[in-house]
């Protein structure tokens, strides 16, 4: 028998091809009749087509989300909301544009709403990162949820193949770290094994062929379950470390996930054999860890941290950041098997335990 504790998800989850036009039954079921959509400048276009879909009910667009949530953006963007009487936010793109929504809507008390367009999964949890000068700080708060999720999956053929490649690879992570999660429960394990199948299933097509909508389909449907993952119990080593790397040397966030991911497997493989188990059904190979770092290779994903501009001297600032205040990880953590799991990371060895 085992003893768990499950926490549902109150986000509403809309899922297929097309389903953008129902953004505005959406909108009007939440009670909101102005809504300002967001995203980067790279998606301003989308962001406007957005806009005129909603027709009456749209205050116009605020197309300057940044990675990582910067603080500055935030308070213009609140005050771009402000003076418009916005009483949602539409975020329109990955992370960083999702990201955007949940500072303004922590700050504003907004009704949120994401059409994603990346498989990071931020849309699905109640965690916040945010930047103030070169400090990233990341907060839980239920305050952040959003209120309605619309996954189209039309939105995702524009996403580069390398680009998708490293943000599936992204949401694998978190299901892999749901898999042997301290408070893993049976539901969080079955949505982290059937993402990781999805994954498994779509990237390699995806890589291939970019606008397949049957794999882009797959791709997005295993992004919604690792993301839900994500929201609902706690990550481990394998977050910790790609948290310090983001923030100590500004790498980038989906391509330094798909760097690290092996290497932490390996580190935990020996304590956690349900979960290697789980990953080895998904991707079959000689064992978990080099299963996903030989995924990744076949994908084309980058594979060592010093391609992605890490210097080899900020590997020990690293290792002391991630034994500080680490999280709880199912294998103890110590100094020598972190700098040794940067260094090969850094190199892009092979993983090893
Ligand atoms: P991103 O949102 O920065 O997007 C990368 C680039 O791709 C942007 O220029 C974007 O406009 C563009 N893009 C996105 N979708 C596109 C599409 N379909 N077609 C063409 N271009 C497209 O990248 P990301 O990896 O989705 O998000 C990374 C950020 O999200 C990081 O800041 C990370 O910390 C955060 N994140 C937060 C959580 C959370 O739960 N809070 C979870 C995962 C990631």
């Amino acid at each position: 028998m085992k003893t768990f504790v499950h926490r549902g998800q109150v986000t509403k989850v809309v899922f297929g091809s097309g389903t953008r036009s129902r953004i505005p039954d959406e909108a009007d079921a939440l009670g909101c009749r102005r809504v300002l959509v967001l995203s980067t400048p790279a998606q301003a276009d989308q962001a406007a087509q957005l806009c005129e879909l909603l027709g009456a009910a749209s205050v116009g667009t605020f197309a300057e989300a940044a990675p990582h949530t910067p603080v500055e953006v935030t308070q213009k963007a609140v005050a771009h909301a402000e003076a418009v009487g916005a009483d949602s936010v539409l975020a329109v793109g990955g992370g960083s544009t999702v990201g955007l929504g949940k500072a303004v809507a922590l700050r504003t008390g907004l009704r949120q709403l994401a059409l994603p367009t990346t498989y990071a999964g931020s849309e699905m949890t109640p965690i916040l990162g945010e930047t103030e000068g070169h400090r990233k700080t990341t907060r839980r708060l239920r305050e952040v949820l959003l209120d309605t999720v619309v996954y189209d999956v039309d939105l995702t053929l524009t996403l580069p193949a390398p680009i998708s490649v490293v943000s599936g690879i992204n949401a694998m992570a978190h299901a892999v770290e749901a898999l042997y999660a301290q408070d893993r429960d049976p539901v969080a394990f079955l949505m982290a094994g059937e993402a990781l199948d999805s994954f498994a299933r779509a990237l390699p097509v995806v890589a291939r062929r970019p606008d397949d909508r049957e794999a882009r389909a797959d791709a997005l449907y295993g992004a919604w379950l690792a993301g839900t993952c994500l929201g609902t119990v706690g990550m481990a080593l394998h977050h910790k470390v790609c948290h310090v790397l983001g923030g100590t040397f500004g790498l980038p966030h989906a391509e330094t996930h798909a760097v690290v991911l092996p290497h932490a497997v390996a580190h935990n493989a020996p304590a956690a054999p349900e979960a290697m188990a789980r990953v080895a059904r998904a991707l079959p190979g000689d064992d978990a860890a080099s299963a996903l770092f030989d995924f990744s290779g076949r994908l084309g994903a980058p594979r060592a941290l010093r391609d992605l501009g890490m210097p080899e001297s900020g590997i020990g600032q690293a290792a002391e950041l991630v034994v500080r205040d680490g999280y709880w990880n199912p294998r103890p953590v110590e100094p020598a098997a972190v700098r040794a799991l940067l260094t090969r990371a850094w190199a892009g060895e092979a993983p090893r335990a």
